[in-house]
């Protein structure tokens, strides 16, 4: 689960991580009061869960509270569109005004869990604002790391090799820095994040070292732990279509091809994925309908995927285990019926009930429907079709 900055910065906050006084606001003209009240000069922030919001726009420096509410009013009224948001951008419904600083360097803190280790990981570099991957990419020797014991966390002496690697073990910026680091690790493992960044931490030119920037992601699968955080959620900043799925038990992830896919078992929604792409065509989404699936989540399921305006085909794959194959032929029909096929629907189905579901099909003559005989034959048939 993904947090906004604004929530992400209390939290750190909380824990002892130094951030500029900042405030949230949700219109223009309660931007520009935060800027009278926190005086001087502020940057207004778009609040949206998309990164690569400071080369998007959403990001912006203001000398006074009339600057403040024209660009709030802008950020508010417009979709910010971003590498991480695809073409359509994302709306932004609530702001954060901080109190700007005078940047003389910026670094990156990160953790995250190293699953090969199986412990966290603290990871620092020198080369902070740009993401972290361009940076692990270009010169992954300026990304320094700190493993964690699982048990005893973040150690001083641990601090101190971090804080030097950044250059911030002067005295006076040593403090500081250990504040942000302690309090990000804190953060990290008491709430059981999956990933805990602030990118940049910054040297001002008054000498204090502040977080500009704060982005957490919790566990799911701990978020039962956590009420406190799962109260957090924010829904708007969901895929409504993700939203639907979840609420019908399906495990569903929007992607930007045009072949839609009804699998059960992530496995082979994986190896249908691929044997698609094999095959030239690009998938549409995941869709892992689930080995406890009912008629109504399957057709659900179906709903989803042909209302998405991208679709131009669809394949299901369902080998029968627990979920059986004529329940999911009696969903393919009842969808036909409700929604009809409007783009080709190629049918793979093997395994418990196959023969039941093969007759339910025959009969039920669905206008649109294909059937594939394996896998190889059901990937190339939509991706020509398509
Ligand atoms: P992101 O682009 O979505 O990661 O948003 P950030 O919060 O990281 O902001 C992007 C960039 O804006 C930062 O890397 C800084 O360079 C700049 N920035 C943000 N706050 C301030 C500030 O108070 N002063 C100055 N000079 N730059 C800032
Ligand atoms: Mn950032």
């Amino acid at each position: 689960m993904k947090i906004h900055e604004y929530q992400s910065r209390q939290l750190l906050a909380e824990a002892g991580v130094p951030v500029p006084p900042a405030e949230v606001v949700d219109s223009a003209a309660a931007a520009g009061e935060a800027h009278r009240r926190i005086g001087g000069r502020v940057v207004v922030k778009a609040q949206v869960f998309a990164g690569g919001r400071g080369k998007a726009g959403f990001v912006k420096l203001c000398d006074n509270p009339q600057e403040t509410q024209a660009a709030a009013a802008f950020m508010l009224a417009n979709r910010m569109v971003s590498p991480q948001t695809g073409p359509a951008g994302v709306a932004v419904g609530r702001l954060l005004v901080a109190r700007a600083v005078d940047v003389v360097a910026e670094f990156y803190l990160g953790m995250v869990i190293d699953r090969v280790r199986r412990c966290p990981v603290v990871m620092v570099s020198r080369e902070g604002g740009v993401e972290i991957e361009e940076v692990a990419a270009r010169r992954p020797e300026a990304i320094i790391k700190e493993w964690l014991h699982p048990l005893l966390g973040l150690q001083p002496f641990q601090v101190r090799r971090l804080a030097a690697a950044l250059g911030l073990n002067a005295p006076d910026r040593f403090r500081d820095c250990a504040a942000a680091l302690t309090g990000l690790a804190d953060v990290f493992l008491r709430h059981e994040a999956s990933l805990a960044e602030i990118n940049p931490l910054v040297l001002t030119a008054d000498g204090r070292v502040l977080a500009l920037d704060a982005k957490l992601n919790f566990d799911d699968n701990a978020l039962f732990r956590h009420p406190e955080i799962l109260a957090l959620h924010d829904e708007s900043e969901e895929n409504p279509d993700e939203r639907r799925a979840r609420a019908a038990g399906l495990s569903y992830i929007a992607l930007d091809g045009n072949i839609g896919c009804v699998v059960n078992g992530a496995g082979l929604a994986m190896a249908t994925m691929d044997l698609i792409k094999l095959h030239g065509g690009r998938p549409a989404n995941f869709l892992d309908v689930g080995g406890s699936v009912t008629a109504e989540g399957a057709v659900e399921a179906f709903r989803i995927i042909l209302a998405d305006p991208k679709v131009r085909g669809v394949l299901v794959n369902i080998f029968g285990g627990i979920a059986k194959c004529d329940l999911i032929a009696e969903a393919l029909i009842a969808a036909a019926r409700e929604v009809g096929f409007s783009v080709p629907v190629v049918v793979r189905l093997e395994g418990t009930n196959v023969q039941r579901a093969r007759r339910l099909l025959e009969e039920a003559r669905v206008p649109g429907l294909l059937t594939a005989t394996d896998l190889t034959d059901a990937a190339s048939k939509v991706c020509a079709a398509v």
